[in-house]
């Protein structure tokens, strides 16, 4: 059996957002779970659009995310490879070169678009002899090359689409190297895939047309082809594109705004799958019960909102010890942390809400709104406050005590002095939030 190979294949042509997380995660799941290899390939065959700045920003995603790659590799290291392919499809009349300008090649669809034909690129070039191509180059420099597809039916069994036919006539011979000499993905892609030795690979369905295309490179070159899997394109909550968002869904936004690494990969992990977002066990159950033919081909939903719910979740699971840096970096003192980790675990959003709580113990509550009457009731009740320092039979203690001489039981006595002292409505058991509190109230 060979081993499983996948790779995430990203330009470093900006930062990667939750349509990119997406690929990177199936093909890590992929490989993780068969204990194969997982490559990040840096797709930088474009020396002015690559940029170093991205290539760090994508790894700092990813091991932020914990998706660990087995393996580096640059496209733009591996040119000479490129290049001997281009030899070998020279040499099996399987390349030629092409010259029409944009405009030209514009005009050319427009005209097949009216006659009510598909715009498919008419091999005009594979008629030029060596002399009008000389004269060509000569007036508009090297011509483009363009692989000659076999015009017949690619078929695959894609992983989520199920049986794929695609008729290679009603696609145009692809562009695989351009006037200037830069090797465009198809061509690397393919030679990468197959030097590599990569098993699977899995990515957006506005790849399939490439992937027939990619099919017939592979067979030209004497390969096989990994097996393909295509998934649906996510759009926002109402089904709208969300390509024109994809900027404010980039992952370090989604880290800054406080999202954690775990609410997003049990998402992304199972949305538009038939299996339920799981968050217990963790990774370890993201892999296992990872099944990529279990995704549909119907356009994906996302809502970002989703995230917070299972960010909270996430975070309110987390034992003391994995929360103590965070608890000790807004300044709880190491004696009480465990137990301000207890009051607040079920009532932070994300960890950012640590630093709120920590003020609250600390300085002591804000005021807050109340109606006069609940105003006067609370002032009235602080005058009954045992004697600081709070321990955890403080809250009974006071309440008691108010009681006894208010009248006023459940709700009414509750309720505001909870949101004098908390500022909350609801939120966690006030027995155990006055010991926490570092100055008297009031
Ligand atoms: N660089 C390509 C992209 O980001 C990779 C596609 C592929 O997975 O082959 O679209």
């Amino acid at each position: 059996m060979t081993d499983t190979v996948t790779r995430f294949a990203p330009s470093p042509t900006g930062f990667i957002h939750i349509g990119n997380l997406r690929t990177a995660l199936f093909n890590w799941l992929i490989a993780r779970k068969a204990g194969g290899t997982f490559i990040l390939r840096l797709d930088d065959t474009d020396p002015v659009r690559s940029k170093q700045e991205y290539v760090d920003a994508i790894k700092e995603d990813l091991e932020w995310l914990g998706l660990t790659w087995d393996r580096v590799e640059r496209q733009s290291e591996r040119l000479d490879r490129y290049a001997a392919a281009a030899d070998e499809l020279r040499a099996a009349g399987r390349f030629y070169e092409a010259f029409e300008t944009p405009t030209e090649l514009d005009l050319k669809r427009k005209k097949q678009l009216n006659m009510g034909r598909p715009p498919v690129y008419d091999r005009a070039a594979l008629g030029l002899d060596e002399a009008e191509k000389e004269r060509l180059r000569a007036e508009r420099g090297d011509g483009v090359w363009r692989f000659k597809l076999d015009q017949a039916r690619i078929d695959w069994a894609d992983g989520i689409l199920g049986d794929i036919s695609i008729d290679a006539a009603s696609v145009s011979d692809p562009v695989l190297i351009r006037g200037d000499g830069q090797v465009l993905y198809t061509l690397a892609s393919v030679v990468d895939d197959t030097e590599m030795g990569v098993t699977h690979v899995v990515r957006g369905s506005d790849h399939v047309t490439n992937t027939a295309t990619q099919i017939q490179i592979m067979e030209a070159l004497g390969q096989g082809h990994p097996s393909f899997a295509h998934h649906s394109l996510l759009t926002g909550p109402g089904g709208e594109a969300l390509s024109k968002r994809l900027g404010t869904l980039s992952l370090r936004d989604l880290r800054a705004q406080g999202i954690e690494p775990m609410a997003l990969l049990s998402l992304m992990a199972r949305l538009g799958s038939s299996d339920p977002v799981e968050l217990r066990g963790g990774l370890d159950e993201l892999i296992e019960g990872f099944d990529v033919s279990r995704f549909g081909s119907a356009p994906t939903k996302f809502d970002a909102e989703d995230l917070k719910p299972l960010t909270a979740r996430v975070i309110s699971a987390r034992p003391y010890e994995e929360m103590a840096d965070d608890i000790r970096a807004v300044g709880v003192p190491d004696e009480i942390a465990p137990d301000f980790w207890e009051v607040v675990r079920e009532n932070v959003a994300t960890r950012a809400d640590l630093a709120g709580w920590w003020e609250l113990f600390r300085d002591g509550p804000k005021a807050v709104e109340l109606e006069a009457e609940d105003r006067a009731f609370v002032d009235e009740a602080y005058g009954l406050l045992p004697a600081h320092p709070y321990g955890p039979e403080t809250w009974s203690a006071w309440t008691d005590a108010v009681k006894e001489q208010t009248g006023r039981k459940g709700k009414q006595l509750f309720m505001p002095l909870r949101l004098a002292v908390t500022g909350l409505a609801r939120g966690p058991e006030m027995a155990a939030v006055m010991p926490l509190f570092q100055v008297p109230l009031r």
